[in-house]
């Protein structure tokens, strides 16, 4: 039951946290990790994550640290608002593989909705190094400012 189980400390979203995977950090700090989407539904797909938290899905995770991440995920909600000017933005989060979660390390979405555009398919489609270290110095940038 992909709901239920033990977590497993090789996901890709832990060796991340531990530094054995490159991402493209946009925020981090002691608790939590903010990186982009290498295979983004829209321009602008930002994971937000847990780093203290062995959490699988909403299930697990205490709410203090689940407090943080939220803090994190409206701090760059409106990042990628001012920024990249979606229509709209989205924030999601999939607990067990029938509700479409793929990473069992729990994580929010921020996906930015830009009129007209559909996504694109749900871990598909690896975007350009590229464009996402572009995306990336535009994103810090207005961080900074
Ligand atoms: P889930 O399906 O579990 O809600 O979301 C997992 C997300 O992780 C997907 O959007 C997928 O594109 C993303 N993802 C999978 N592998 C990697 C990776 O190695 N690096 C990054 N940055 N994102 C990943």
């Amino acid at each position: 039951m992909s709901l239920h189980g033990d977590y497993d400390s090789q996901n890709i979203f832990a060796k991340i946290i531990r530094g054995e995977v490159p991402c493209y950090t946009l925020y981090e700090d002691d608790d939590v990790l903010a990186f982009l989407d290498v295979f983004p539904q829209s321009y602008g797909h930002t994971l937000v994550i847990p780093k203290q938290a062995a959490a699988r899905t909403i299930l697990d995770i205490d709410a203090a640290s689940l407090s943080k991440v939220m803090a994190v995920v409206q701090k760059l909600a409106g990042v990628l608002v001012a920024e990249l000017a979606p229509a709209g933005v989205q924030v999601m989060q999939f607990n067990g593989a029938p509700a479409g979660q793929t990473v069992f390390h729990i994580h929010m979405h921020i996906v930015p909705r830009y009129e007209g555009d559909a996504l694109n398919t749900h871990g598909a489609g690896q975007a350009e190094p590229q464009q996402l270290e572009a995306l990336q110095a535009r994103l810090l940038k207005r961080i900074a400012s």
